[in-house]
């Protein structure tokens, strides 16, 4: 290992690429890790000079390799940058997981750039604390501007809780501290999230993809801020 390698956590300028084997789930299913750490040097921020087992990714002959770290999923920049630059390192034929990739427009970076499944515990932390992913932006319950709004949380969505409620009665289910509130709301979160990873699948088959992430750039500009794991 190179001596510009450091482990995680520590602090110190330079990156820490190991390959990890993280567990064993069920019956022989292991995750290989490429576990793109970042303990950068900002002030050098060139991703070329950074160092990458990918053959020993691929030697390892593993059904998929999932990539997390530091960088993945935090910065939405970063993640797009790092998932640039391993595109093609990683095994081609290979379904690819991202960690910590959880807003909306994320899911387009990642797929674009070859990722084939991702999670994140994004969705339901808005949603525990009163933000609601719709697809017209984050709409944040406590705003007094939902205490009278008789409209569904999110009219696109086909989720049992924009069936069934209103952005002003979850509005005043969450300020009552109402267990039912959260319960809602992360039905809806994951519910959208879903459903955009559905419309997203779907694109890639008619070839419309970049249109449709056109359209959901326009309407997300506002939460791209905001983006966290
Ligand atoms: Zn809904």
């Amino acid at each position: 290992m190179n001596d510009r390698v450091v482990r995680p956590h520590w602090g110190r300028p330079g990156v820490h690429f190991p390959i990890e084997v993280v567990g064993r789930i069920g019956v022989g299913r292991v995750t290989a890790v490429a576990h793109v750490v970042v303990a950068i040097d900002f002030n050098q921020p060139d991703l070329a000079q950074f160092f990458f087992f990918d053959e020993a990714i691929a030697g390892l002959d593993l059904p998929g390799v999932a990539v997390g770290g530091e960088s993945v999923g935090y910065d939405p920049t970063l993640t797009e940058s790092v998932l640039d630059w391993i595109a093609d390192l990683l095994p081609f034929d290979r379904p690819r997981y991202a960690m910590g990739v959880g807003d909306p427009l994320s899911f387009f970076t990642a797929v674009e750039r070859g990722i084939d499944m991702f999670d994140s515990v994004l969705p339901t932390r808005l949603a525990r604390n009163g933000t609601l992913l719709t697809s017209r932006g984050r709409l944040r319950l406590m705003s007094s501007a939902y205490a009278d709004d008789d409209r569904p949380p999110d009219a696109e969505c086909d989720c049992p809780t924009c069936a069934m409620t209103s952005r002003s009665l979850l509005r005043a289910l969450f300020r009552a501290r109402a267990l039912l509130a959260y319960r809602l709301a992360t039905i809806h979160n994951v519910r959208f999230c879903l459903r955009l990873a559905h419309l997203i699948r779907e694109s890639i088959l008619a070839g419309t993809f970049s249109a449709l992430h056109n359209t959901w750039a326009d309407r997300l500009r506002e939460d791209r801020a905001e983006a966290s794991p």
